[in-house]
């Protein structure tokens, strides 16, 4: 029996990775099913660097869709110290690439290609800048010597505020916000429209105290780590707020159990296949499921220059608990860990 239910435009998914081979044909459907679109992060082993690395790796995505699912993958270029920025504004100019994305280098997985001066971007920042192309953030300092839960409000401090002083027309998507001093910097500086946050569905719902207090919980492990409570509740602050630089990126990050649970865990969780419904739980119990549709569907796109998608998608609150659905997505002699939502969940997708 359903309690409540909504309707909204079909979402997109600003920040998810999708990996590739196995990994990709496993976890691809739970994406497909509930977001039209996503931005495809590009870190693999090697990175998605060129245009035409970028036209191979979507191709593999669309051939690994299964039959009569619609999906459109976005490609985002991995930026690193000698990217030709020639290539960069072709692939975006055919619509291959439709952003890029910086890694400090470092800052978290398979970032080891990643950019190890910004201030040596110029050309590539003013060229992007030019052209209209957005600059994702990975907003974490790689500097080992900065605490780990205090890398995100340093590097906003540190860089973003200096990018946006020199780039004041270059669109930034500082991705998976995880602080108040983020979340109250994006809200603030981001009324242009130049700047805009993700927000992760695991996010609003754990914090430190959650991976590290009465044993340590390798499935909620990622990068940037879950801080205090106070900064959660900034998260939920921002997300229902329905200011229109806030969006959906979930970040769904898989990993094989065994590089999870191991004596040096990977960063990283998996939530494609529940972090739309965790977003419509969080807005439900924050009384703002009218601000929903916004931050799942509408900011995204207007933010991007696209329009929102025609489909629509029903969500509905049953009275049966669906947390414990999904205990694992197998790939070939390997298992991905679903995040388990601390809370339980009551909002499910409505098959059309
Ligand atoms: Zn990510």
């Amino acid at each position: 029996m359903s309690l409540a239910h909504i309707t909204i435009t079909k979402p997109d998914d600003w920040h998810v990775h999708l990996r590739d081979g196995e990994m990709l044909k496993a976890v691809l459907p739970y994406t497909a099913r509930r977001f039209a679109r996503a931005m495809v992060m590009p870190n693999l082993k090697p990175p998605v660097v060129t245009t035409a690395q970028a036209k191979v790796y979507r191709d593999e995505i669309l051939s690994a869709l299964p039959k009569g699912m619609s999906f459109e993958p976005l490609m985002a270029a991995y930026l690193t110290d000698d990217i030709d920025p020639c290539d960069l504004e072709r692939g975006f100019n055919d619509k291959v690439f439709a952003a890029a994305k910086l890694y400090p280098v470092h800052a978290t997985t398979n970032s080891e290609s990643g950019v190890t001066q910004i201030k040596s971007m110029r050309l590539v920042f003013e060229k992007m800048q030019r052209i209209g192309m957005p600059l994702l953030i990975h907003g974490e300092m790689g500097d080992p010597s900065i605490d780990i839960f205090d890398r995100e409000s340093a590097f906003v401090d540190r860089v973003l505020v200096g990018l946006r002083r020199d780039y004041p027309a270059l669109k930034i998507v500082l991705e998976h916000i995880t602080t108040r001093q983020a979340a109250d910097y994006v809200a603030d500086e981001g009324r242009g429209g130049k700047l805009a946050a993700t927000i992760t569905a695991h996010h609003l719902l754990i914090n430190r105290n959650s991976m590290l207090a009465g044993g340590m919980k390798p499935h909620n492990y990622c990068l940037p780590v879950a801080k205090r409570e106070v900064h959660r509740q900034a998260l939920i602050r921002a997300a229902v707020s329905g200011g229109g630089m806030f969006f959906l990126g979930t970040d769904s990050a898989p990993h094989p159990r065994t590089a999870k649970e191991c004596a040096c865990g990977c960063a990283g969780i998996f939530t494609a296949c529940n972090a739309l419904e965790i977003y419509a739980q969080v807005f439900s119990e924050a009384g703002a499921l009218d601000q929903l549709e916004r931050f799942t569907s509408l900011n995204g796109p207007a933010f991007y220059g696209l329009s929102a998608n025609k489909d629509k998608i029903t969500l509905e609150r049953g009275q049966d608990c669906i947390s414990s659905d999904l205990a694992s997505v197998i790939v070939g002699q390997q298992e991905i860990i679903p995040f388990k939502s601390p809370i339980n969940l009551f909002w499910r997708v409505v098959d059309q």
